[in-house]
């Protein structure tokens, strides 16, 4: 499942934080993914609370946001929302877009405690 390999790669990067940053504790994480990430938002949280005993993501305050999807569309040179890939664009019907924003998945920040 593609969520659950996602979830790996997050508590890596928690791991990784918790190391170069001396913290033993996460009180919280806030994460991103946007709307055109491809991620399906509550298999990935299951998916963290599945991966979360024994390792730092235990009793974490998770926190997911979505949002909305941009994309710079080449036929009238202007940002515009795009709900999902594959999407027209809503000005002008066509398919020249790039999208800009909304479109990973990444760590916001992370509230830690070193006791
Ligand atoms: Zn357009």
């Amino acid at each position: 499942m593609h969520e659950a390999s996602l979830a790996g790669g997050v508590l890596r990067l928690v791991e990784d934080a918790a190391l170069r940053e001396r913290f033993t504790r996460l009180l919280a994480l806030r994460l991103e993914a946007g709307q055109l990430a491809g991620v399906d938002v509550r298999a990935l949280r299951f998916a963290l609370e599945a991966l979360a005993p024994g390792t730092l993501l235990d009793g974490a305050h998770i926190e997911i946001e979505e949002p909305a999807g941009q994309a710079w569309c080449l036929t009238c040179s202007q940002t515009v929302a795009l709900a999902q890939r594959g999407d027209a664009c809503p000005a002008c019907g066509g398919f020249q877009l790039h999208p800009t924003g909304g479109a990973e998945l990444r760590v916001l920040d992370m509230q830690v405690a070193d006791d």
